[in-house]
């Protein structure tokens, strides 16, 4: 049994590859580091004794939004009868219990998949229903589709536990929201198997979907260069019924077009960065020439500055209208100054100077949604 890294089939890298087979693991996620953060103070919090929760250390730190998106998620888990019976039995829930790492192997003992599962709750007894109790947070503000993910651990788990049940917990904290399934060994190892299967069918073919951006392999696919190329030639086979999007009217239409949208910025993003780094090694592109961009003018030393302009009698107030200071830099700089968290110097920050913070204009970001949670 190995005990490092990601296996090949690692039941993350199940939800994209349920749409697309060719699917490479490794590209960048997104909320990643937030992510990692938050499970790490969740792990804490339930390790502590039930009610005592917002004694974690980490916990304290966080800003109020975050704190009430670890509470959801901490009640979420807490909540499940089987929860209640591990703290009835042992006071909190055991370590062994949370960021498990479970396994299914074949009848040879060989790993078919691994990995780490939030919270394991197996049955406490041979007296107690036999079904296997899962949850994982998410942290992302969108609600894609976990269940192949959630699907295969359950999988793992009822392989170690012997029982034929899973009961799944997706508990989105952004959104407030939880996923809930039910799932049989039968119909959980079908979706799961038929995704490996299809993964390992050297026939497969890559079909660009919502999780390119998750990919390792965007930026050389052709699938997703042949979208763009379609896209760009406006052929028919791009089903919409008009490129110009003013006059798209219809909420399916449009949202059709932001998906490929989507889609395409990456694309071309990923052909300009080629594109620039064959500049740059001495490629003459046709019907291209390389042109220097005019680099930003900053003075970093303020105070020189403001001495110079002072001695020639420039009013001090119009000089500060011209400097400007986000709250991020000032945090940054009183996280330095004085050894403090991030999240102290924000709390640190907002008790100095909140009052003075103007929040610019609130814009709006549209992010995909999965249709089948
Ligand atoms: S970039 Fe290509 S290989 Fe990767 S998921 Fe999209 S279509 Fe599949």
């Amino acid at each position: 049994m190995s005990n490092v890294g990601h296996h090949e089939f690692a039941p993350s890298s199940l939800v994209p590859r349920y749409y697309c087979a060719c699917f490479k693991p490794g590209g960048s996620s997104e909320y990643a580091d937030e992510g990692t953060r938050k499970h790490a103070i969740l792990a804490k919090m339930l390790s502590l004794p039930a009610g005592c929760q917002t004694e974690e250390e980490g916990y304290k730190e966080e800003t109020a939004a975050v704190r009430e998106e670890l509470d959801f998620c901490y009640d979420a888990v807490m909540e499940s009868a089987r929860a209640k019976k591990h703290v009835e039995r042992y006071g909190n829930l055991p370590s062994r219990f949370v960021e498990q790492r479970l396994y299914l192997q074949d009848d040879n003992f060989n790993d078919i998949l691994f990995g780490t599962l939030d919270v394991f709750l197996p049955p406490l007894d041979a007296d107690d229903d036999q079904f296997v109790d899962l949850t994982d947070w998410k942290f992302g503000n969108e609600l894609h589709d976990y269940r192949a993910q959630l699907f295969a651990y359950a999988i793992c788990a009822m392989q170690r536990t012997g029982t034929q049940e899973a009961r799944i917990r997706v508990v989105y904290g952004a959104r407030k929201h939880v996923a809930q399934f039910i799932v049989s060994w039968a119909e959980a190892s079908q979706l799961v198997f038929g995704i490996i299967r299809k993964c390992q069918d050297p026939g497969r073919s890559a079909i660009p979907n919502e999780y390119c951006t998750w990919c390792d392999g965007k930026l050389e696919c052709p699938a997703l260069t042949s979208l763009a190329l379609k896209v760009a030639a406006e052929r028919e086979d791009w089903d919409i019924s008009t490129f110009h999007s003013s006059e798209i009217t219809e909420p399916e239409e449009m949202a059709k077009a932001l998906t490929l949208a989507k889609l395409l910025k990456k694309w071309i993003d990923a052909v300009e960065h080629h594109a620039k780094e064959m500049v740059l090694g001495g490629t003459d592109l046709p019907g291209f020439k390389a042109q220097k961009s005019g680099s930003k003018r900053t003075i970093p030393d303020i105070v020189a500055a403001f001495t110079e302009c002072n001695l020639v009698g420039l009013d001090p107030a119009l000089f500060v209208s011209g400097c400007s200071l986000s709250a991020a830099k000032l945090e940054a700089i009183f996280s330095e100054a004085e050894g403090l968290s991030k999240a102290k110097a924000k709390v640190r920050v907002e008790e100095l100077v909140g009052n003075l913070i103007v929040h610019g204009k609130e814009g709006i970001s549209l992010r995909a949604i999965s249709q089948k949670v």
